[in-house]
């Protein structure tokens, strides 16, 4: 079959003929219906994962169709069109009890310690089926848009402790798919105003179809700062979501937050250099609330599922390209060429 396998460091992901995985007992083998690209994959490419161990699959934004199954009790049957949550957490451990999968010592996950999904097939580990971690998908649904489950999940994930409701005023400084997520999500709690920033005007002309209240370019000058800070009668933001993996963005979240603001932190920055110049004062004097997240709960992944399936979430504008298995690597240049919004990986 075909696989875009990650060979190890910086810009050396290949597509290469592999043997179809192999199940053993209690495990299940997947046809990958569509894969989508995660700014993780590109990050991958760009950068190389030290936390990956070459040669893997890579592709964890996935859907496909049962067509082997050795497991009797994962809640599903061959024939199923389903969407996988791809941490694997052990059960066990005091987070795994408390329903924090996401936080798990020991977790594996998908397209990390096991083969992902840009491939015609993948394997599911008997642990995954154990937890029921594959959820049926009906069948109005594309396999591109159930796919969208896991970087919203992850979205609402964070939204869990933001608490955004029809009082607030919502800035998301980054329009990339994850922004966009951020900014319908607050949109769909309810949200008062939300305003866009980014730093691509492009990004932001392409983003004006989701129907926010302000687009507003990010400049070196912070004029984007006193934006935010006129929003809410004066008052400034009351939520600022940080969806993009710079330092700058981080220090100018803290900016623009209005008194008592909640702050979600939610990419990581560079693991080279993850420090940013936070004026703390502000935290301290505005009584703001500073959180992060990291990926999802199982539930959030069904609750992103549940959004897609009402067509709650407009996923038909959040998918813009298609590119088949074989040309893999064209997917990082819609990316880069700031034209497209999610790129969605489909086999055949
Ligand atoms: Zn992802
Ligand atoms: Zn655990």
């Amino acid at each position: 079959m075909k696989a875009a396998v990650y060979l190890g460091g910086p810009q050396n992901i290949a597509v290469q003929d592999i043997p179809v995985p192999k199940t053993g007992k209690g495990e299940a083998l997947l046809k990958i219906g569509a894969c989508n690209i995660c700014g993780v994959d590109l990050r991958t490419y760009k950068h190389g994962d030290a936390k990956i161990q070459p040669p893997r699959v890579l592709g964890h934004e996935l859907s496909g169709t049962v067509v082997e199954l050795e497991h009797g009790e994962a809640g599903v049957k061959v024939g199923d069109r389903i969407i996988m949550y791809v941490v694997i957490p052990c059960g066990t451990c005091v987070y795994c009890k408390k329903g924090r999968a996401n936080l798990c010592e020991t977790r594996s996950t998908m397209a990390y310690q096991h083969d992902g999904a840009f491939a015609e097939y993948m394997r599911v580990p008997k642990q995954a089926l154990d937890n029921r971690q594959l959820i049926r998908i009906p069948e109005h649904i594309s396999f591109e848009e159930a796919a969208l489950s896991e970087p919203l999940g992850c979205v609402l994930n964070a939204h869990g402790r933001l608490n955004i409701g029809i009082k607030d005023t919502v800035v998301v400084i980054g329009a990339g798919p994850i922004g966009l997520l951020h900014g319908v999500v607050s949109k769909i709690e309810g949200a008062n105003h939300v305003c866009l920033m980014d730093v691509s005007q492009k990004r932001l002309e392409l983003a004006e179809q989701f129907g926010f209240h302000s687009y507003v370019p990010v400049s070196e000058q912070g004029n984007h700062i006193k934006t935010a800070q006129t929003l809410n009668d004066g008052l400034g933001p009351d939520v600022v979501i940080v969806a993009c993996a710079a330092a700058q963005a981080q220090v100018d979240a803290l900016e623009m937050a209005g008194k008592m603001a909640r702050i979600e932190f939610f990419g990581g920055l560079p693991k080279s250099n993850p420090y940013a110049n936070l004026n703390t004062n502000l935290i301290h004097y505005r009584e703001l609330v500073l959180t992060g997240s990291f990926s999802s709960k199982i539930d959030d992944f069904t609750a992103a599922l549940r959004l897609i399936v009402s067509g709650t979430l407009p996923s038909s504008k959040i998918i813009t390209h298609r590119v088949a298995l074989k040309d893999f690597l064209e997917a990082f240049e819609h990316i880069q060429s700031g034209r497209a919004i999610k790129v969605s990986i489909q086999p055949e």
